[in-house]
């Protein structure tokens, strides 16, 4: 990759609004019909909505006919045929990569597919202005999740030097951020901040004492204020980058903002998440993405749970033709993402179901400071050491959502019977 050049892929990138429209349905339609003929999920779907591969011709069928795929569907698959569902369009043998995202969810990848799917990132991270000659600390998880590995592949398809640094050990993070003289750092809003907090506690200045000049921040619910403290105190620029668990990164910034370009290989759409419907071009809603190049374990339609501003039409000045996704405001499920992981209730359930002697559960999530808190309040009906069975559920629990909680043993009847099994805390 030459360095000076404006685009990755400037075919791709820079087709009209039209053109790319084009493009994406000539993609589309035959990953419809790869899924429906080798997934069995997805033809027993299109089959329960009463709708037949033939039926789809145009855009339009598709998003008026065409079922959606929630996570917990995909959870439920799995767990039935395990460990794949039958959700996997290819023999197991021919997959290259497998990760588990929480829930338990397992994504698996081909060689190629995950080859495209690295180059796609590149591209994106490209856009965001990193460049070959970069020296690149990837924060994100490099355990079981798709986030650490795809990305550092990504950057290294750019030319870039990179550090897994991976989650955790802020005060090491700034130390070697320094000692190596990183320019680029990628990880999670609320990881990055706590660094930047952790920078203060050790005394160091990161806007003058390490070699930062470009953030790529992702996920997390975040502030519109939180980029421009992040730009001041790292002295660096801050682009942010949108993805899920399951479909990996799929919009980032440019230089010129104005929300994150989508890519040009997956098609996204805002829905009412009341009436499943599509809204009016522009306005909010939940984020509903069709991946078309995904091989192993196809993604048609697949309902993120988050929720969005909208999408910005304005031609972008930096000469991209794919449409900006505005803020994500929150989460529109009762999955709760914390510290960057799903929560789900019925992997804590299943833990609580273990002991007989435990009863109703709430989980409460906040953000008191800068990170997230989970907490999970069980109410228990027979006489039980208290203090040994917390410490005993903090660590079995920790083995299944893998993220610590701070489990408290409340007497039966003290959760109010109306009360949600989840409890959200944290401000937008
Ligand atoms: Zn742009």
């Amino acid at each position: 990759m030459v360095e000076e050049q404006r685009y990755w892929d400037t075919e791709t990138e820079t087709m009209s609004r039209d053109k790319l429209l084009e493009y994406q349905w000539s993609k589309l339609l035959p990953q419809l019909r790869y899924a429906y003929n080798n997934a069995p999920y997805y033809r027993r779907s299109f089959e329960e909505a009463g709708v037949k591969i033939d039926d789809i011709k145009k855009v339009e069928d598709y998003y008026e006919r065409v079922p959606f795929l929630s996570k917990t569907q995909i959870i439920e698959n799995q767990r039935t045929n395990p460990p794949f569902g039958d959700l996997l369009a290819v023999k197991p043998e021919d997959l290259s990569r497998i990760y588990i995202a929480p829930g338990p969810l397992v994504l698996s990848f081909t060689k190629g597919e995950y080859d495209v799917l690295t180059a796609m990132i590149a591209k994106v991270f490209y856009m965001c202005g990193v460049q070959g000659r970069d020296i690149v600390n990837v924060t994100t998880g490099y355990h079981w999740v798709i986030a650490g590995t795809v990305i550092d592949e990504a950057f290294r398809k750019i030319g870039c030097a990179v550090m897994p640094g991976g989650p955790g050990m802020s005060k090491m993070h700034i130390e070697m951020m320094k000692l190596v003289k990183v320019t680029v750092l990628m990880g999670f809003t609320m990881f990055v901040l706590q660094l930047a907090e952790t920078a203060k506690e050790m005394g160091i200045d990161p806007s003058e004492e390490l070699s930062l000049r470009l953030l790529v921040v992702a996920g997390d619910v975040r502030t519109e204020n939180t980029k421009g403290k992040l730009e001041k105190t790292f002295g660096a620029e801050v682009r942010e980058a949108y993805g899920t668990a399951d479909l990996g990164l799929i919009a980032a910034e440019c230089p010129e903002g104005g929300g994150m370009h989508l890519y040009e290989e997956i098609l996204v759409e805002v829905i009412d998440p009341k009436t499943g419907k599509q809204v009016p071009f522009g306005e909010g809603g939940e984020i509903v993405a069709s991946d078309i190049v995904r091989k192993a374990m196809p993604i048609i339609r697949y309902r993120t749970g988050d929720i969005t501003e909208g999408l910005n039409l304005e031609p972008c000045p930096c000469g991209r033709s794919t449409p900006r996704l505005k803020r994500i405001l929150g989460r529109n499920s009762d999955i709760a993402k914390v510290k960057g992981m799903f929560i789900n209730p019925s992997e804590i359930e299943s833990v609580i179901k273990r002991h007989p002697e435990l009863g109703r559960f709430q989980i409460i999530v906040d953000r008191p400071k800068l990170l997230d808190e989970l907490a999970i309040k069980i109410e228990f009906n027979k006489t039980v050491d208290k203090e040994k069975m917390e410490g005993f559920l903090v660590n079995e629990l920790k083995e299944v959502i893998r993220l610590k909680s701070n489990v408290v043993l409340v007497e039966e009847g003290t959760i109010p019977q109306d009360a949600g099994v989840l409890d959200d805390r944290r401000k937008v």
